[in-house]
């Protein structure tokens, strides 16, 4: 297992769309990717981390909802999902709304407009499809990170006021090299 480094906004991985894992890419390689992204996932602390926020430009995700870094709280590894290639099928009119933030965005909250249920198709690591609903919080971390493999952030779903600071923030940071 491996902790691996999280990039943040902005970032030409970020913004791009990435591809679908190949046939021949699944087994033992992917496996432990998504182990490695799992583990990374629960460090940081979230509840939700895509392959590009990684540097890996693939259609891959993992996810647990559940999760609460807070002690006594946590339902870890309860509700946790490793996706390769999913696609949503199926979603509800109706909408949920949550502040949400991102590993990749620090410091920056924004109130989406989600889907309140989703259903999703999927395959494990070893190739097995997989389908599953997804509703209220973790309908809103599934469309989050779906929306990473499509190179969508955060802060496309800003103003733009809000998007122009942070990316000035963003600059200053890189210049002192710290927060
Ligand atoms: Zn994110």
């Amino acid at each position: 297992m491996a902790l691996l480094d999280i990039i943040e906004a902005p970032h030409p991985i970020l913004s791009a769309r990435a591809r679908e894992v190949t046939d021949d890419e699944f087994g033992p390689a992917l496996i432990q990717l998504l182990a490695d992204m799992t583990e990374t996932m629960y460090a940081a602390p979230g509840v939700g981390l895509a392959a590009p926020q990684v540097s890996d430009s693939r259609r891959i995700l993992v996810a647990d909802p559940g999760f609460e870094d807070d002690e006594g709280k946590t339902k870890k590894g309860v509700e946790l999902v490793a996706m390769v290639n999913p696609v949503i099928v199926e979603r509800s009119r109706d909408r949920i709304n949550w502040e949400e933030s991102c590993l990749s965005v620090p410091e920056f909250y924004v109130d989406v407009a989600r889907s309140k249920e989703i259903v999703v198709e999927w395959r494990d690591g070893a190739g097995q499809p997989q389908r599953k609903t997804f509703s209220d919080f973790a309908a809103v971390v599934l469309q989050h990170e779906l929306d990473h493999l499509d190179g969508v952030t955060l802060l496309d779903k800003s103003s733009l006021l809000k998007r122009s600071r942070y990316i000035k923030k963003q600059a200053k940071r890189a210049k002192t090299g710290g927060r």
